[in-house]
């Protein structure tokens, strides 16, 4: 390099700058951590992912160390503000005396914005806990998209989506990226595969729906802490995952009333016996049609 000397004097005083800056003015970096169950190590079936379960209890103080971990890797790594979403089930999962006094957490639904909800311009990193891979995986454990119950496919554009990627879609129209998520190795691949590089915590290997090879609460919690330190370091090379507007959103369902009935509505078509689709202006919107859908009932109460 030919400017050898006048280099190394630049980087000095660039540097000199920047620490001086760092010590009179903390630079602000605010974390959104979406945590959901059916990723969390140890989680295999509904025994461990609801009320009624027998082992839940003592899986949502595992599933409230995991993100704990997260928590306190981000404020490791210079998180200056952290909000946590409950984004499994009731949404009521995560034991919230457990979580530093500073950490805000958005519990139950419906929300506009869903699993994700809490995000927006101000957030500079999205970080994805306990999460799984979608409907049309075939070997993720408890493999599905937003339902289980009622649904078989959403596509966007034309690509079918996970919840990790549907929910890394909404972080990239606020402008954040992801940089890291922590499931089964199903859910990682098939993640990375559609918005890129994330740093991933593989908290099981998937043998089945039902079944996997798991490492234990303690180790996830280390492997968890490890990841989101390293995805935040990279911060400035992982970039906002972006679905471009007007976008088209294809929904499939197990049941054919579902789609019978919406497709009363002039915002949707009925594309097969099961199906419709309908055009978002953006991602916004396209989750709140999402959890419109979702949601409704004529005997909703209060
Ligand atoms: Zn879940």
């Amino acid at each position: 390099m030919r400017s050898g000397r006048i280099l190394p004097v630049l980087v000095a005083v660039v540097l000199g700058a920047g620490g001086v800056l760092a010590q009179s003015q903390p630079r602000k970096l605010k974390v959104h951590i979406s945590v959901d169950m059916e990723g969390i190590a140890g989680v295999v079936t509904g025994d461990q992912l609801g009320p009624t379960g027998f082992e839940y209890g003592r899986f949502r103080e595992f599933m409230t160390r995991e993100a704990v971990a997260a928590v306190t890797a981000a404020k490791a790594a210079g998180a200056t503000e952290i909000v946590v979403a409950d984004a499994h089930g009731n949404g009521q999962n995560l034991l919230i005396e457990q979580f530093p006094a500073d950490v805000r957490i958005i519990r139950s639904w419906p929300r506009r914005l869903g699993m994700v909800a809490g995000i927006d311009e101000q957030v500079d990193a999205a970080i994805f806990i306990g999460y799984h891979a979608g409907t049309n995986n075939t070997t993720g454990v408890r493999a599905h998209t937003f339902s289980s119950a009622n649904l078989t496919r959403v596509a966007l554009n034309g690509v079918n989506v996970t919840e990790g990627s549907w929910n890394a879609a909404i972080a990239g129209h606020y402008n954040v990226p992801v940089v890291m998520m922590s499931g089964d190795d199903a859910a990682i691949a098939e993640v990375r595969k559609a918005i890129g590089n994330i740093e991933g915590a593989e908290t099981k290997r998937t043998l089945g729906f039902h079944s996997a090879n798991t490492i234990t609460p303690q180790a996830a919690t280390e492997l968890i802490g490890q990841k989101v330190r390293a995805g935040l370091g990279r911060l400035s090379e992982l970039k906002p995952f972006k679905v471009s507007g007007p976008i088209a959103v294809e929904v499939s369902f197990k049941n054919y009333m579902v789609a019978e009935i919406l497709a009363y509505l002039p915002l949707f078509e009925r594309t097969d016996s099961h199906s419709v689709r309908f055009k978002a202006r953006d991602m916004a919107e396209a989750s709140m049609i999402m959890n419109f859908i979702g949601e409704y009932r004529p005997d909703i109460t209060p």
